[in-house]
C-alpha cells in the first residue's frame, strides 16, 4: 500500500477488490448501457444486489435514454455494499490498444466527472478501479498516468474530498500504478 498526502487529503494505492471498500462511494467502470457487464461492473452488481440495477434503469429511462456517454458519471445507491453510493462512469474503448489524444481526454473526463459528482453529493471518500484497462484494453501505463494526474490535480485545487483510493485488482496493475506515481512525484 502507498499513501501520499496532497494538500491535506490522502491519495492511496492498494491492491484489492473494490467491492470490499468502505469509502462512502466506489466508482464503477461501467458501459453506456448501465445494465451491468463483466469485470468490475459485474462484481459490483453481483455484490451490491438489485437496488443498483433498479436505479440504473431509472436513470436510463429519465436522464440518458441513449445510454451514458463516455466520460460522464451518474450516481446510485450502493445497495448491499459497504459503500453507500456507486458512481458509474464510462471510460473510452481502446480497440487499437492505443490511447490517442481524444481517448485520453475522455478517460480524464471519467475520473474528473466522478470526483465532481462526489463533491456535489457531499461525499468525502472515494475508491476508483483502473478504468478502461480491462475489457476496454487501454494501455496500463498511459491510463495510470491520466488517472493519477487527474486525481492529484483535483485534490490540489480543492480540499473537500479527503481521501481517494485506487483499488487495483492484480499485482501487475498495482505495480504499474506504484511506478507511475513514483515517476510523477519526480516531476513535481
Ligand atoms: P473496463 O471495461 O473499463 O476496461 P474492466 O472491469 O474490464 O473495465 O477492467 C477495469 C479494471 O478493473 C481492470 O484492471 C480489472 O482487473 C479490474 N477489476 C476487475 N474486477 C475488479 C474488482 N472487483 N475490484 C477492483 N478492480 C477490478
Amino acid at each position: 500500500m502507498v499513501e501520499l498526502n496532497i494538500n491535506g487529503s490522502k491519495l492511496v494505492l492498494k491492491k484489492g477488490d473494490i467491492t470490499e471498500e468502505d469509502t462512502e462511494a466506489i466508482v464503477n467502470a461501467a458501459n453506456p448501457s448501465l445494465m451491468g457487464g463483466g469485470g468490475v461492473d459485474g462484481a459490483i452488481h453481483a455484490k451490491g444486489g438489485p437496488a443498483i440495477l433498479e436505479e440504473c434503469k431509472r436513470i436510463r429511462e429519465t436522464e440518458y435514454p441513449e445510454g451514458l456517454p463516455t466520460g460522464e458519471a451518474v450516481i446510485t445507491t450502493g445497495g448491499d455494499l459497504k459503500a453507500r453510493y456507486v458512481i458509474h462512469t464510462v471510460g473510452p474503448v481502446c480497440s487499437s490498444g492505443k490511447l490517442d489524444e481524444e481517448k485520453a481526454k475522455l478517460l480524464k473526463n471519467a475520473y474528473y466527472n466522478s470526483l465532481k459528482l462526489a463533491k456535489e453529493k457531499g461525499i468525502k471518500t472515494v475508491s476508483f478501479p483502473s478504468i478502461s484497462t480491462g475489457a476496454y484494453r487501454c494501455p496500463w501505463r498511459d491510463s495510470a498516468e491520466i488517472a493519477l494526474k487527474t486525481v492529484i490535480d483535483f485534490l490540489k485545487r480543492e480540499n473537500f474530498i479527503k481521501e481517494v483510493r485506487f483499488v487495483l485488482f492484480t499485482d501487475e496493475i498495482y505495480n504499474v500504478y506504484v511506478k507511475t506515481l513514483e515517476e510523477l512525484k519526480k516531476n513535481v
